[in-house]
C-alpha cells in the first residue's frame, strides 16, 4: 500500500477531471488524479460526438462555453497537439414557425454575450448544409465560431500536457472511500492505495453521485443513456454541425445531430423522446434503422453512406439539466464539478478553469451571479425528475 501527500485529489479523468488537472498542476498545485478506467476519457468523454459550441441560451454555460472555445480553438498552438478542431459552426435549420420563434428568442441574449450567431433565410441555409432537405425550410441560425474536437485526441493531448505540467494520473484504481477530521477532507482511498490530500474534486460524472454518498452528500446526478454512430470517411461537404429540433415522426426521438469530423466522418446522434434512465451503455437494435430515417430525410443524399460504428454512453443528468460546479460548505476541502449532462464534453474546459480559479483564489472564474446559478444547494424542486 502507497501513501503519498497531495495537494489536491481528483476523482476522474474524463471530459472535466482531465482539464481541471492541467489547469491545477499549471498553477503550481500536487495534483493527484484517480481513475478507474485503464486510459484518460475512458469514461463518457469517449462516448460524445464532440460537438463544441458556445451558443447556448444560460448565461453561465454561455461564459464558460466560451472560455472552453478558447481553450479548444488554441489548443493545438499552445501546446502542440492535434485535438481535430474543426471550425464549421453550428446551425440549427427551423421547418415550422414554433422552433424559428424559439431559435430567435434565443438570439438577443446570445447576442448580450457577444456571441456569433443570427437567423438566416432558407437559401443561406441551402449554401452552408449542402442537398439539406428544402421542403417547408424556413431558415435557422448559424454560428460560424463554433465547432467540433475528437474527445479521443483531446483527453490524450489534454493527459499528456497536465503531466508535462506535473500532475500525476492512476489509471486501474477505484475510489473506495474519502477520510475525513470532523468537517474537513483529509485523505482518499482506493482499492490500490491511500493517500493524504486537503482537497478533493468529485469530477466522477455518471458516478458522482456514488462518490458523493462516500461523505453522505446527496448529489442529484443521475444518468441516462444516449446512443451514437460514426459513418466510413467521405469528401468533406458539410461543414457546421446540423441539430434538427423537430420531434421524429417514429415517435421515439425528439432533437437530433449530425456533423462531419475533422477526418470525414459523419458523427451522429438523437436523443430519445422517452429518456432511457439507467447505466445500460449495450447498444439497441433500434437506434441505427431510426437515426438512419432522420438523416436521409433532412439529406437525402445521404442513403449510400456506410456507417462504422455505433456506441452508447450516459448524460450525467441533474434535475434541472445544468451541472453542478460548486465548493461544499458543509464538508470543506470538497469541490463538486458534476451533472454536465450532455454537454460535459464542450463545457469541460471552462468548468475545470472556473474551478481550479475557485481552488486557487477563492473566486470563480465567471460572475459570481450566474455563477450561484451552478451552486449545489439550488433549489431543485420545481423540476419533476426525481432521484430513485
Ligand atoms: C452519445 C453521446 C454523445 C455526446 N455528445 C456530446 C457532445 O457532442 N458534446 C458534449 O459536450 N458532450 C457530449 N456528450 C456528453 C459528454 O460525454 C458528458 O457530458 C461528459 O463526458 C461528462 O464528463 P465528466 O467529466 O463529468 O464524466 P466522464 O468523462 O465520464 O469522467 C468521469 C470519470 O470518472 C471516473 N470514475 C467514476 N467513478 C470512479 C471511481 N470510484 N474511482 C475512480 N474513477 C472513477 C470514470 O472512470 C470516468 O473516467 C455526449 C454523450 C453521449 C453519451
Amino acid at each position: 500500500m502507497t501513501k503519498t501527500s497531495y495537494d489536491i485529489v481528483i476523482i476522474g479523468a474524463g471530459s472535466v477531471g482531465n482539464p481541471a488537472a492541467l489547469f491545477l498542476a499549471q498553477r503550481g498545485l500536487k495534483v493527484l488524479v484517480l481513475d478507474q478506467h485503464a486510459g484518460p476519457g475512458q469514461g463518457q468523454n469517449k462516448a460524445a460526438i464532440g460537438g463544441v459550441r458556445a451558443t447556448h441560451s444560460d448565461p453561465a454555460k454561455i461564459s464558460l462555453a466560451l472560455n472552453s472555445l478558447q481553450h479548444f480553438t488554441t489548443f493545438q498552438d499552445t501546446y502542440g497537439y492535434d485535438i481535430g478542431w474543426k471550425k464549421g459552426g453550428y446551425c440549427f435549420p427551423a421547418y415550422d414557425d414554433t422552433i424559428e420563434q424559439t431559435l430567435k428568442s434565443l438570439l438577443q441574449t446570445q447576442h448580450s454575450y457577444g456571441l456569433e450567431i443570427d437567423y438566416y433565410d432558407a437559401d443561406f441555409i441551402r449554401q452552408i448544409v449542402p442537398g439539406i432537405n428544402e421542403e417547408n425550410l424556413r431558415g435557422g441560425t448559424y454560428s460560424p465560431g463554433d465547432g467540433q474536437v475528437s474527445p479521443l485526441m483531446y483527453a490524450d493531448a489534454c493527459w499528456k500536457v497536465a503531466q508535462r505540467e506535473g500532475a500525476e494520473y492512476h489509471f486501474n484504481e477505484t475510489v473506495k472511500a474519502i477520510s475525513l477530521d470532523r468537517d474537513r477532507v483529509t485523505g482518499v482511498v482506493t482499492d490500490r492505495g491511500s493517500y493524504t490530500t486537503g482537497m478533493v474534486i468529485n469530477a466522477a460524472g455518471a458516478a458522482a453521485r456514488q462518490i458523493g454518498l462516500l461523505t453522505d452528500l446527496n448529489i442529484p446526478v443521475q444518468p441516462d443513456s444516449h446512443e451514437a454512430g460514426i459513418s466510413v470517411p467521405v469528401k468533406p461537404f458539410l461543414d457546421p454541425l446540423v441539430v434538427d429540433l423537430r420531434p421524429g415522426a417514429d415517435g421515439r426521438t425528439s432533437n437530433f445531430y449530425f456533423g462531419q469530423n475533422h477526418e470525414g466522418q459523419i458523427i451522429f446522434c438523437y436523443t430519445p423522446r422517452k429518456l432511457f434512465v439507467g447505466e445500460n451503455i449495450q447498444s439497441s437494435s433500434e437506434f441505427l434503422p431510426i437515426i438512419s430515417r432522420r438523416l436521409i430525410d433532412l439529406i437525402p443524399a445521404l442513403q449510400n453512406l456506410m456507417v462504422r460504428r455505433v456506441w452508447r454512453g450516459l448524460y450525467p443528468m441533474t434535475p434541472d439539466g445544468v451541472m453542478i460546479v460548486d465548493e461544499v460548505q458543509s464538508l470543506s476541502g470538497m469541490y463538486l464539478a458534476v451533472g454536465m449532462c450532455g454537454q460535459g464534453f464542450m463545457l469541460g474546459p471552462g468548468v475545470a478553469e472556473c474551478l481550479a480559479n475557485l481552488v486557487i483564489e477563492g473566486e470563480p472564474t465567471i460572475d459570481r451571479d450566474i455563477f450561484s446559478d451552478l451552486s449545489f444547494s439550488r433549489d431543485f424542486s420545481a423540476h419533476t425528475e426525481t432521484l430513485k
